[in-house]
This record gives structure tokens, C-alpha cells and sequence, in this order.
């Protein structure tokens, strides 16, 4: 508290008026949030290929293209290739690639993110219920990797061990853990599936393009990227009431005995942990259930 002297008028503004500002995260948490600020469709039109690039030689093989070839190993950025989904003529240099092959315009690249929006409206309860699952999953890989048979309890155990030889256990074990890291796998792919965030089967990997797009729809598409891949624990909503977003698993800090505190990237605001749970299922973006750790806002 500053103290301010009698005669000053009332509407004197303290130099620290500022203590009502919300604290900055420390340097670790800031350096997990892109610098949304600085993207937009200004960063669009830079995109620089060569000849090397994957997903130029899987164009020239799909359609052939004549105009690649004999081209120097740096492709200029003005040579104009068809988008893969509009097939409107674009200059390479507008054009995104996509881990599957495909090279996309701006226009289509918006549109892949309006569908990822529709897919978490649409699938959040399925997606919610994937994630749980992989979480089981891999608290049981877990247990797979650091004590064997995860059905083994202190009483069979040492029985069951005397019972099977050495390799046994381990041709067990390793079985055991190789269908959990398929089961894993095939449960990550379906989630991603489900959020819309792949094209052709394949991970898009947007968050290598964030910068190419508005920085509100960046830092939406970004928690969504968080969301779909925090584990459920982990999840939490921005306390301050004219907000409730999403807070990212990586916005979480230590701030000893008092436990944690959340950075919001949507209101800049904090929050801090509290027993209380979340006692409606949120009806916005994104959708956490019912029962879900809330919190309470802090500086
Ligand atoms: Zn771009
Ligand atoms: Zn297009
Ligand atoms: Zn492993
Ligand atoms: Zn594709
Ligand atoms: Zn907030």
C-alpha cells in the first residue's frame, strides 16, 4: 500500500495504481505462449520451399507438374501451383504445406481451422472421454515400465514371479507394453481425428502456421491445441467471471506454499486454486465437465 498525503485530491491516481494489474507470469510460463500480438495475415506470403522439400516432390509426383521441373534447388517464391483443395493457382510462397502433401492456400488453411472449430462443438464429449482414456492408458504404461504386471498385487506377486522365469517376465512385459504404446497411439490419432485436427490421416500440425492467422483466432485455435492434449487433471477455466477460458497445462506455476497460480491468455488475468468444483458443465469453448477443479481469481 502506498500511502498518499491528506491534501491530495481524491482522484489522485497512485504511481502504483498498477497493484491492481494482474501479475506477469514468470519467464517459463511466458515462454510457452507464442507472442500472439505480433501474428496475422501480414506474416502470410513468406513461405519459402526448395526442391527438397517433402512436400514438393509429393506434388510433382501427384500431378506431374511440369513447371518444377529443371527448377533450381531454391524455388522461387512467385511460381504459381495449384491449391490441393480449391485448385486455385497460388504463388508457392502463399501456399502451406501440410504433413500430408497437400499445399493449401490461406483460404483453405482458414477453412481446415473453421472445421477443427465444428469438430470440438460437435465432439467434445467424445474427445473429453478419448483423452480419459489415453490418461489411463498411460498411468498403465507407466506402471508397465516401472513394476511389470499392473494386475500384480503385494499378495500374488512375489508367488507370480517365482512361478515365471526371468525372460518370461520381461516377453510379458514387453508385450504387455508394446499393445499399450499401439493402443496409445491408435487412441491419439482418434483424438485428433476427432478435433479435426488432421487432413488425410495425417496430424496437420498447425502450430507451425499460428503466425499466418489473426492473433485472436491463433490464440483460440492455440488452447485448443492444449485442451485436446492436457491431461484431464491438468484442465482448468480462468476464474475471473466476465472470462472463463481455458487455461493451458504450461500457464501453471508454483508459487510454493500457497500452491499454484494460472495464467489466462485470453484476459491476461490469474487465478489460483481452490477446493470448490465446477458445479455446471461450461456451454462455451472449452467444454469442461462438470465436477472439474475451478478456481478463484488472484493477482
Ligand atoms: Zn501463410
Ligand atoms: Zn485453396
Ligand atoms: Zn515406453
Ligand atoms: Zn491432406
Ligand atoms: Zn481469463
Amino acid at each position: 500500500m502506498v500511502h498518499i498525503p491528506p491534501q491530495c485530491p481524491l482522484w489522485f491516481k497512485s504511481p502504483n495504481d498498477d497493484d491492481n494489474a494482474p501479475i506477469s507470469p514468470p519467464k517459463d510460463v511466458k515462454a510457452c505462449i507464442p507472442d500472439f500480438p505480433k501474428f496475422g495475415l501480414h506474416n502470410c506470403g513468406n513461405h519459402r520451399y526448395n526442391t527438397e522439400n517433402k512436400n514438393i516432390h509429393i506434388y510433382f509426383q501427384r500431378f506431374q507438374r511440369s513447371v518444377l521441373r529443371g527448377q533450381s534447388r531454391n524455388l522461387s517464391g512467385s511460381i504459381e501451383l495449384a491449391c490441393t483443395k480449391c485448385n486455385t493457382l497460388t504463388p508457392l510462397s502463399h501456399l502451406h504445406d501440410l504433413p500430408c502433401g497437400d499445399l493449401v492456400c490461406l483460404v483453405c488453411l482458414r477453412r481446415l481451422i473453421a472445421r477443427v472449430y465444428a469438430n470440438i462443438a460437435q465432439n467434445w464429449r467424445a474427445i473429453r472421454h478419448t483423452r480419459n482414456q489415453i490418461d489411463q492408458l498411460e498411468r498403465q504404461l507407466h506402471d508397465a515400465e516401472i513394476g511389470g504386471d499392473p494386475e500384480e498385487t503385494p499378495s500374488n506377486g512375489r508367488a507370480k514371479k517365482r512361478r515365471l522365469s526371468w525372460p518370461k517376465i520381461s516377453a510379458f512385459t514387453n508385450i504387455r507394453h508394446e499393445n499399450l504404446e499401439k493402443e496409445c497411439f491408435n487412441l491419439s490419432k482418434r483424438l485428433l481425428e476427432l478435433a479435426g485436427l488432421t487432413c488425410c490421416g495425417v496430424s496437420m500440425r498447425l502450430g507451425r502456421l499460428l503466425a499466418c492467422l489473426p492473433p485472436e483466432t491463433a490464440r483460440d485455435l492455440w488452447l485448443i491445441f492444449q485442451w485436446v492434449k492436457d491431461p484431464p487433471y491438468r484442465q482448468r477455466v480462468c476464474a475471473w467471471p466476465d472470462c472463463g477460458a481455458y487455461i493451458a497445462a504450461c500457464c501453471r506455476w508454483d508459487v510454493g506454499a500457497s500452491g499454484y497460480r494460472y495464467h489466462c491468455v485470453v484476459c491476461q488475468g490469474n487465478s489460483q486454486d481452490c477446493s470448490r468444483t465446477i458445479e455446471q458443465e461450461q456451454t462455451r469453448f472449452p467444454y469442461l465437465p462438470k465436477g472439474q477443479p475451478a478456481l478463484t481469481p488472484a493477482r
